[in-house]
């Protein structure tokens, strides 16, 4: 096999999620909503299984990680204490000429990115990124609420909740997931940077002292996990934040960053938030925010090392990394363009599809048994597919095209050996392999894939 392309355009990667079913428009058949997206069938499967991996490697597989999952609305004090109502902010500048509004931080120089006018900036303003809503009946200033920008807060208004109730020593950490919302002044680069988006977030608590070294090998960790699913190392590098960057509560910040087709950009930042948020929170609601350290008979407010990540920029990196275009073989001899997912067996969506050769009747009962015993046997752990429509080398286009790790073709031969044919997406190899052993084979392969 020739590879012909070693990634994707955003053209072409938002094409290929259209047409396969992973990311749509929101609310399409009203014109849309501006860079809100809707994942489809194969979108929320590979999003699932990127938090269920991500869930797994540092919150299942450790023993000092709990995990929580809090409300999105939260009493306002909670924002006013963390600093996000007087210091969320992004600097917002509007062009004089055709009234589009950037973030100033964000433009290369003097000239307005939509009409091209030079020097026709406002001076910046401090925009808050905050959503607001109003709880209740009466809308008025009693009544505000926002829509959480970062899932960090939930986990230091019940630091003291979680410690009391699991006993955790230090160093320990508390994972979230779940929805943020962040008012951009510009969005785009398709789910890159939306309004609505999700997120994957640590709190891990240390000693102050031991939080240079930790956040450090929070940085190994996190690398870790994007390279152990398949992404290129040249495709990752690490960027610290200097020092006008850095967010009011931060120390030190390192972003993860992917090359996506624009350029590098931030799939995760990783911050030592120090004692702030423990301590901003005890300050406003009068409830000491420590930990009772019993040898040394004293209480110590941690310092928090927060590596937060988007689940939608991930998506994105998943997919970019993971898509390629190749002259592959046909069963006729010749060659054809095939457009490949080479996902990582754990994310993708479809871990194995079973497909008649033809939709002729006599295939069509052994199929669907084996479909069935694939399934129930618990070998996948995952989404099974059954696809009888169109030809068999357009199924496998197809099938490769989404990520589909493994096939399983059930043919004439089938029905007189009880023996069915793996194909592998990678290297498009087929074995026959006896109906009997099908999940024992599956299950070895989706995990040495
Ligand atoms: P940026 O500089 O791109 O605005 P940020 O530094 O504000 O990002 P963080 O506050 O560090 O982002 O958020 C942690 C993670 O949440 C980011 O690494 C990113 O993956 C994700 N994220 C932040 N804002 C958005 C957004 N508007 N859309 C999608 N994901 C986002």
């Amino acid at each position: 096999m020739t590879e012909l392309k070693a990634s994707a355009n955003l053209d072409e990667l938002a094409s290929l999620c259209k047409r396969r079913g992973f990311i749509f428009q929101s609310s399409e058949i009203y014109g849309g909503l501006a860079s809100t997206w809707d994942y489809g069938p194969l979108g929320v499967e590979l999003k699932r299984n990127i938090k269920e991996s991500w869930w797994r490697r540092f919150v299942w597989e450790r023993d000092d990680m709990v995990g929580l999952d809090a409300a999105i609305l939260m009493h306002p004090d909670a924002w006013r204490a963390s600093g996000h109502v007087e210091a969320f902010h992004d600097p917002l500048v509007e062009c004089r000429n055709c009234h589009q509004r950037f973030r100033a931080d964000h433009l290369a120089g003097p000239k307005c990115l939509s009409c091209c006018a030079t020097d026709s900036f406002t001076e910046a303003r401090q925009f808050n990124l905050m959503l607001k809503t109003f709880l209740g009946p009466v809308e008025d200033s009693a009544s505000i609420a926002y829509l959480r920008p970062e899932t960090a807060q939930g986990i230091f208004v019940n630091f003291e909740n979680v410690q009391t109730t699991t006993r955790r020593k230090l160093p320990f950490g508390i994972a979230q997931l779940g929805k943020a919302f962040r008012n951009e002044i510009t969005t785009g680069n398709f789910i890159f940077r939306t309004r609505e988006f999700e997120m994957m977030e640590i709190e891990y608590f240390v000693r102050p002292g031991e939080d240079e070294e930790c956040h450090k090998r929070w940085l190994d960790d996190c690398m870790g996990w994007y390279t152990g699913l398949g992404i290129r190392k040249e495709n990752l590098r690490i960027r610290q934040h200097d020092p006008k960057e850095l967010a009011h509560y931060a120390k030190a910040t390192y972003d993860i960053e992917y090359r996506f087709p624009w350029g590098w950009g931030e799939i995760q930042g990783i911050a030592n938030r120090t004692d702030f948020d423990l301590k901003a929170h005890a300050t406003k609601s009068g409830k000491a925010l420590a930990y009772f350290d019993e040898e040394k008979k004293e209480h110590v407010v941690p310092y928090v090392i927060e590596p937060s990540a988007g689940v939608d920029r991930a998506v994105m990196a998943f997919l970019l990394d993971a898509y390629a275009e190749e002259e592959a073989p046909t069963a006729d001899g010749k060659t054809e363009k095939r457009v490949v997912l080479r996902l990582h067996p754990a994310l993708a969506p479809v871990k194995v599809a079973v497909l008649p050769l033809s939709r002729n009747e006599r295939l069509a009962p052994l199929a669907r048994e084996v479909f069935a015993k694939v399934r129930s046997s618990g070998a996948v752990d995952g989404f099974v597919q059954y696809d009888d429509a169109q030809s068999i080398g357009r199924r496998y286009r197809r099938q490769d095209e989404v990520g589909t790790p493994l096939c399983v073709t059930v043919d004439f031969e089938s029905l007189d050996d009880r023996a069915v044919t793996i194909r592998e997406r990678d290297s498009m190899k087929q074995d026959r392999v006896p109906i009997e052993r099908l999940p024992e084979e599956l299950a070895k392969r989706l995990k040495r894939a």
